[in-house]
């Protein structure tokens, strides 16, 4: 960049709001970034599960496909873990309880066979880098799965295992999500048998220590350009620039900033809650897409004590609240985590419940699931749901007709607005190999925009 330094606020302390601020920074860039939430790193989250421990309660697991983050834990001299699944598998089926080494539950194989075979041919069928020009991308965005699901799938074991299978890889309730959503999904993060797999697949490794540590490790570098309590309620364009309005910090202070261009790095709904002036087009401004569904629930041994017993932890139950568990304790051992996951409809029912029933209903799973095990000595419950500057995870869900409204512009500049966030990437969609590849190409895409700059000043109101 020449001349005067662009000014740039960035909306959204996530990691592509982080990763575009850092490549903007190393380009020249004057960055500011504006995070709502009194914390960086949005869906990534360490919660405290033990003494001096903390687990993931949003975003966790990847695998080698996901490169770009793979670099950047390079970069920030972060390690990955390798997630546990020695030992077999629990399984509660039709209030069964059995215990086999394989992954899968017991449930027919023909019939779980034909289903991949169905769903492999949709995947094959969509086309990852503009998944409305698809062949027959119409009708795949009119449907949802849970219609399609009626119609091609048979057999009632392959009927039970679609919404596990979904919930597991997309927290999506088959009745929200698209046709072309599901398959688009699938073929984004890699295929079916990649993003299902834990070893050589998207679930081989955890970072260690959590994923947090590399939010907080991007924003180190970003130093005081980190707003904290920083909510944006308006971004307004004029002739020269573009002033962001901030609502009332934790003390009441509202804030403004001005800047040459802006990077807005959140989930298409929140931004849809952000006052644009001039408006935002259509779709931009109304295509309301679907929220992830999602609640994570750490349960905390001594130790992982279920391995003495054989088991790995994985589990997958056909009824909630825990429709899988998987073994999350840190490579010493130095205490046991098992993490449930509450995903699609499910989700909704337990995010309705108290604290106390969720906890009860979680705790009554586990009693069911390992009967061997004692109490767990904490129950910690993340509800995504519930969070306002989230509104649901792992990601917006495209439900029918969202693709083809929305997919053509999804990341189209609004005059100096950007678009960055997992949900504006259409290589590994939603998760955080997704959010990276958006904030690298929102820099690029900024810097190739080489502007001439004006002031970026604050003003405070009270
Ligand atoms: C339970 C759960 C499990 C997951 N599992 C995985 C996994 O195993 N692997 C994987 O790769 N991914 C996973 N994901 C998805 C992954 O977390 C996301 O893809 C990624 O973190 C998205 O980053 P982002 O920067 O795009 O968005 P976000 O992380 O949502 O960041 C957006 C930021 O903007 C802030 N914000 C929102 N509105 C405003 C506003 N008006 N003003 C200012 N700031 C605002 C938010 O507070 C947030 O910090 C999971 C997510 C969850 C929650």
């Amino acid at each position: 960049m020449n001349g005067t330094r662009m000014r740039v606020v960035v909306v959204g302390a996530g990691l592509a709001g982080l990763t575009a601020a850092v490549d903007l920074v190393n380009a020249g860039a004057v960055v500011t970034v504006l995070e709502a939430r009194d914390r960086v790193g949005g869906r990534m989250h360490g919660i405290p599960v033990s003494s001096g421990i903390s687990a993931d309660g949003g975003a966790a697991y990847l695998g080698v496909r996901h490169t770009e983050l793979l670099a950047q834990l390079r970069e920030y001299g972060l390690g990955v873990a390798s997630t546990e699944m020695a030992g077999d598998s629990t399984f509660l089926m039709a209030g069964q309880r059995t215990t086999t080494p394989g992954r899968v539950p017991p449930l027919g194989a023909v019939a779980l066979g034909d289903l991949f075979d169905r769903l492999d041919e949709i995947v094959a069928s969509v086309r990852t880098d503009a998944p409305w020009l698809s062949p027959d991308a119409e009708r795949l965005d009119r449907i949802s799965v849970a219609q399609w699901a009626a119609d091609v799938i048979d057999h009632p074991d392959a009927q039970t295992f679609l919404p596990l299978f979904l919930g597991e890889m997309m927290a999506a309730d088959p009745a929200s999500i698209s046709v072309l959503h599901m398959a688009f999904y699938l073929s984004s993060g890699g295929g079916i048998r990649y993003l299902n797999a834990f070893e050589g697949g998207a679930q081989q490794w955890r970072i260690d220590g959590g994923s947090h540590l590399l939010c907080e490790a991007l924003a180190d570098r970003l130093g005081d350009r980190v707003r904290l309590d920083r909510p944006v309620l308006a971004i307004e364009q004029d002739r020269d620039g573009v002033t962001v309005a901030c609502g009332p910090d934790s003390e009441g202070i509202s804030t403004t900033y001005r800047a040459d261009r802006v990077v807005v790095a959140i989930p298409p709904l929140l931004a849809q809650q952000i006052e644009f002036r001039p408006g935002l087009p259509e779709p931009r401004a109304t295509a309301a897409t679907g929220r992830g569904c999602a609640v994570k629930v750490h349960l905390s041994y001594p130790s992982p004590i279920w391995r003495d017993s054989g088991l790995s932890g994985w589990s997958v139950s056909a009824q909630g609240p825990l429709l899988s568990t998987v073994d999350d304790s840190p490579p010493d051992e130095s205490v046991g985590i098992l993490t449930g996951f509450v995903t699609g409809a499910a989700a909704s029912a337990f995010s309705a419940m108290s604290e106390a029933e969720q906890r009860e209903a979680a705790l009554a799973h586990t009693r069911r699931l390992f009967p061997q095990l004692p109490a767990p000595s904490q129950c910690t419950v993340t509800d995504w749901l519930s969070e306002t500057y989230s509104k649901g995870c792992y990601a917006a869900l495209f439900g029918p007709g969202d693709w083809l409204r929305l997919g053509p512009s999804l990341i189209e500049p609004h005059g100096r607005v950007h678009w960055a966030g997992t949900e504006t990437s259409l290589e590994f969609f939603g998760l955080m190999e997704g959010a990276i590849r958006s904030g690298r190409r929102v820099a690029a895409e900024m810097i190739a925009a080489g502007i001439s700059q004006t002031d970026s000043r604050k003003v405070v109101s009270r």
